[in-house]
């Protein structure tokens, strides 16, 4: 038996499966994200009842910041989140003091996407997304990139469009990508939320568009994925993923010549197809992989 959560700002999806078929989930669960004492429990008494002895090992890709130095005291914790109550808690905790994997939740995505979704098959691949942040999960030669958290392209310096005078949102830098593209920095342009952009919706998109053609070209060049995945909430803006391959196209400017995939953005740029389960799918392949690397360990070490 192995488990995956995902823990988000807003609820909890676990999920488990027999090792030897990750793919097939038996159980799964959705979970409000209130208290860490609340949703703790809730997400406890769903493993218990697979897994009684508490020794199957779970994939977690939880929100963050998270301590994933293993030389860290604070291994395996939430750090400084806004989320009330979140800052400090242990996974170990939260999972009943089972065995457990962790990882970003934005890297949880990309491992399920490149395992049973939008980029099965492909060793190089990227998931951005783009929601109450900007971030991005990759796979580079089949491995996934910085252990310790994910790349923060969120902070990536990006041209203003000409006709854009809005200051943006980022505490730090105020207008990089993050400031000037996230869920906020829109609702906040337009005075209202990215739902109800009534008749400034095709400005937004259009705007939305010109900076995450720059982002997805940027990730482009320096990871050098096959494919790229957008999700998050932004991306289901009507019309947003194709005004974006257009603007991809016209800031690559074809500098990848007509033979590398990115020229056909209608196949380079695609949305998730594991929809919200794409974490958890990640979780649990993560759990199948660090019980796959313990168990040749313990293999060498028979042998040896
Ligand atoms: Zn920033």
């Amino acid at each position: 038996m192995i488990a995956g959560v995902e823990t988000g700002g807003t609820k909890v999806v676990a999920a488990v499966a027999h090792d030897a078929s990750p793919g097939d989930l038996l159980d799964h669960v959705e979970l409000p994200t209130t208290t860490p004492a609340e949703t703790g429990a809730a997400l406890r008494a769903f493993l218990d009842r697979w897994d009684p002895s508490r020794t199957a090992r779970v994939g977690v890709a939880s929100f963050g910041p998270l301590d994933l130095d293993q030389a860290s005291a604070g291994y395996g914790s939430i750090t400084a989140t806004v989320k009330p109550g979140w800052p400090g808690v242990r996974i170990a905790d939260l999972v009943g003091g089972r065995p457990f994997s962790l990882v970003s939740d934005v890297t949880g995505a990309v491992i399920g996407e490149a395992t049973h979704g939008a980029g099965a098959g492909l060793s190089d691949v990227s998931y951005l997304t783009v929601g109450t942040g900007i971030g991005v999960g990759a796979i580079v030669d089949g491995r996934r990139v910085a252990q310790r958290s994910h790349p923060e392209v969120g902070h990536l310096p990006v041209r203003r469009h000409p006709d854009d005078a809005f200051d943006g949102v980022c505490p730090f830098h105020g207008d990089c990508i993050e400031g000037l593209a996230s869920g906020p920095a829109i609702a906040s342009r337009w005075g209202r939320p990215t739902r109800d952009l009534g008749p400034d919706l095709d400005r937004a998109v259009r705007l939305e568009a010109w900076y995450l053609g720059q982002l997805v070209a940027s990730i482009t060049y320096t990871l050098v994925p096959r494919r790229v995945i957008l999700g998050g909430g932004v991306m289901k803006l009507p019309g947003v993923l194709d005004t974006t391959r257009a603007a991809f196209a016209r800031e690559l400017a074809g500098a990848l010549g007509d033979r590398h995939p990115a020229a056909d953005p209608s196949t380079f740029l695609v949305p998730p197809t594991l929809g919200d389960l794409a974490g958890v799918r990640g979780a649990l392949e993560l759990a199948t992989q660090a019980e796959e690397s313990a168990a040749s360990e313990a293999s060498e070490a028979s042998a040896a």
